[in-house]
């Protein structure tokens, strides 16, 4: 199972990735996470990402798409992954499909996790990152719908939406859901096979 998950920050990306990567045994890919991990530690590639992390810009596609690269190519991706935060630029679509073509590997599904805007600062603001300042948190909302959101037209084909209200077990349900009904492709084929 490859998976990408889309979605303005707020919408629960994080936690719906974590319970559906152990849900189908794959590992949870967060660019937000390994960036994180990267700051605290003070490698070479947290000293490049902190200024955009706390700006609430992305950070330049060459450094984020070497970052996945190297993640993907480990051993536990091999036999699918769920990105979370990844791709978030048709830039990084584009990386990503040229990682895949060199392993012959598809993506399977594009998530949508869909939400209004005030629902997700809301959410924003009792999470207490330190990038979830009003002003941050307001930036992000603008960044993703000026990068990221064009993706879902990209990937239109294979993307299926999910509303992101209520609760994480009912958005959980509605995820796998979506994701257990049959694609275009399947229902294309010929009756009686
Ligand atoms: P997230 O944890 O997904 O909310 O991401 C937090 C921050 O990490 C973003 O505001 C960006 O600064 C950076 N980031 C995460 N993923 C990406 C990406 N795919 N491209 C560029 N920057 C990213």
């Amino acid at each position: 199972m490859r998976l990408v998950l889309i979605g303005p920050p707020g919408a629960g990306k994080g936690t719906q990735a974590a319970l559906l990567g152990s849900r189908f045994g794959i590992p949870h890919i967060s660019t937000g996470d390994l960036f994180r991990e990267n700051v605290t530690r003070g490698t070479r590639l947290g000293q490049q990402a902190r200024r955009y992390l706390d700006a609430g810009e992305l950070v330049p596609d060459h450094v984020t798409g070497g970052m996945v690269r190297r993640r993907l190519e480990e051993f536990d991706a091999r036999r699918g992954f769920l990105l979370d935060g990844f791709p978030r630029t048709i830039e990084q679509a584009r990386v990503l499909a040229t990682i895949l073509a060199r392993t012959g590997a598809d993506l399977d599904a594009v998530l949508e996790l869909d939400a209004p805007e005030d629902v997700v600062v809301e959410r924003l603001r009792g999470r207490g990152r330190s990038d979830d300042t009003e002003e941050i948190i307001r930036h992000r909302q603008r960044v993703y719908r000026r990068q990221t959101a064009s993706l879902l037209a990209h990937y239109a084909d294979i993307t299926v939406t999910v509303r992101a209200v209520g609760t994480v077990e009912e958005v959980a349900d509605r995820a796998l859901a979506a994701l257990a009904e049959p694609s275009d492709q399947e229902s294309e084929l010929p009756q009686g096979l």
